[in-house]
């Protein structure tokens, strides 16, 4: 009796047609049922049971109606109804996009969903973070397509920024690499018809979405319509946009604010010590004028040291006050960085006496590095000059240069104190020192400038340390620009 109904509706028709026999009450059901050309259609069936005469129940008398035009316009109410409130609650403009991409792909039979978002300066398409898949087999498609851009006219993505049309494909892993750019992986995939819907807000593309499906199919308008339907959801997504952009800035006020006050005292403060000690210094040297050579030049000694430390102060308050304006510049030019870790290396090792021993390793013989000299040199004389600081027992500090896919590994490692798990994750904000300093100077300022100068390379910087054993700092600066620089630069 169930011949013909969509698999998932026979079982729902059974139940509800037994459930009334047994009964003997009316009852309606809804199910998809095959026409003759393989179309399911959306059927209201009733049945109004019958009785003989003498009362006894003999079955029903049944009327079908096919109601999937009305079936069709609830599943496009309930997809942007849903849509509209999960975007509405998200967190943020990328979260909002990757609920629209589940919502579609739930709601039909796309199996795969990615956005694709303008960058600042509107040059490129890049990759949002959002993205859904109904498979597992999808994760090294997707992992290849975060390492895509899209320029204006290029590719599925970049075509529809350009002329703001959906665009439907038959199958894109059989297509010429001119027009799907990502066939070779789509093939990979098993991904074949794909669909790409721009949407809009005030008239612009903030997003493209594009969506895959495992089988070759055929442009279907309709689902074309129900998903541009939810182009009405652009100005909603671009209100989280917006709003993401207001919360940021609140916060980053704040913490300005925050970070202004906490600057003075503290900067004040730092101040404040040496400029005592030279006060009581020139005090003594006026008040003892009598005095032997050798204390008067303890004296100018420790005047000297005061102002040496006030003036280091001063350039590493000045240096954030340049990070933080956005006025610290990144000024990259091919450098050899074999030469320069040495080269501070045998600075450092000047100043540091035979207590510590500093060397340099360089077994990958990286060398050539597209990189601003004078960021790294604040960024290791920082991270050498602590690991040297904090082994007061002497010992080995160890800078190490590797490298991989792309990026420079520094290595510095010292066998000293150590930092505390719970100081680790602070490290990098201004002011923070670790509970293990004990009488080391210092005012916990230069690792904030390291981070800001690894920043401004597009690095990362990670720490490893362990209390009484040692620490290591792991900076990974990206090696360079375009091959073709590096052909300018061969005389380097
Ligand atoms: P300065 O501003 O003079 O550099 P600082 O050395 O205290 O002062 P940071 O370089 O920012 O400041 O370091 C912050 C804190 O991190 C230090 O106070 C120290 O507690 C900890 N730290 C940094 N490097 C090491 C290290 N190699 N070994 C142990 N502790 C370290
Ligand atoms: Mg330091």
């Amino acid at each position: 009796m169930t011949q013909g109904l969509y698999p998932e509706d026979a079982q729902h028709w059974l139940n509800a047609y037994t459930a009334a026999f047994d009964a003997q009450q009316p009852y309606t059901v809804e199910y998809r049922l095959r026409r003759a050309d393989g179309q399911y259609r959306w059927m209201l069936e009733t049945g109004a049971p019958r009785f003989l005469p003498d009362g006894q129940f003999a079955g029903y008398i049944g009327s079908c109606l096919d109601i999937t035009e009305r079936k069709l316009a609830e599943e496009d109410n309930y997809l942007l109804q849903t849509m509209t409130q999960a975007i509405f609650e998200s967190q943020d403009f990328h979260s909002a996009l990757a609920i629209a991409l589940q919502k579609v792909c739930e709601a039909t039979r796309w199996d795969f969903g990615e956005a694709w978002v303008p960058r600042a300066d509107r040059t490129v398409l890049e990759s949002s973070r959002a993205w859904y898949s109904k498979s597992e087999r999808l994760i090294q498609f997707r992992q290849q397509s975060e390492t895509f851009t899209f320029l204006p006219g290029v590719g599925i993505p970049g075509r529809i920024w350009v002329s703001k049309r959906p665009e439907w494909h038959r199958d894109v892993s059989s297509e010429a690499d001119t027009s799907y750019l990502r066939s070779q992986m789509a093939l990979v995939a098993g991904l074949k018809a794909a669909l790409g819907i721009p949407i809009l807000a005030n008239d612009e593309v903030i997003t493209v979405l594009v969506f895959y499906m495992f089988e070759a199919r055929g442009e279907d308008q309709r689902l074309i319509d129900l998903i541009s339907a939810s182009t009405e959801l652009g100005l909603f997504i671009q209100r989280k946009q917006t709003e993401e952009e207001i919360r940021k800035s609140l916060v980053k006020e704040r913490e300005l604010n925050e970070l202004k006050s906490n600057f003075i005292s503290i900067v004040s403060h730092e101040f404040r010590t040496p400029l005592t000690s030279i006060v009581v210094a020139t005090e003594l040297l006026e008040k003892h004028q009598q005095q032997d050579e050798t204390r008067k030049r303890g004296y100018f000694q420790r005047i000297r040291a005061a102002a040496n430390r006030m003036n280091r102060l001063l350039e590493d308050v000045l240096l954030i006050g340049q990070g933080e304006g956005g006025n610290l510049e990144f000024n990259p030019a091919w450098m050899n960085l074999e030469l320069f870790c040495q080269g501070l290396i045998d600075e450092l090792q000047l100043n540091a006496g035979d207590r510590h021993r500093l060397t340099f390793a360089n077994p990958g013989d990286c060398k050539q590095a597209y990189m601003d000299a004078n960021l790294l040199h604040h960024i290791f004389n920082n991270l050498l000059s602590n690991a040297i600081k904090y082994s007061p027992k002497g010992g080995v500090v160890r800078l190490e240069l590797h490298q991989h896919d792309g990026l420079a590994w520094f290595q510095v490692q010292d066998s000293g104190i150590g930092i505390p798990a719970a100081d680790q994750q602070h490290l990098f904000e201004f002011f923070h020192r670790a509970t293990n300093v004990s009488t080391i100077p210092g005012t916990g300022l230069g690792l904030a400038i390291v981070k800001q100068c690894v920043d401004l390379h597009g690095g990362q910087i990670s720490v490893k340390s362990t209390v009484g054993i040692g620490t290591t700092f792991v900076v990974r600066l990206p090696i360079g620009s375009p091959p073709e620089q590096m052909y300018e630069s061969d005389y380097l």
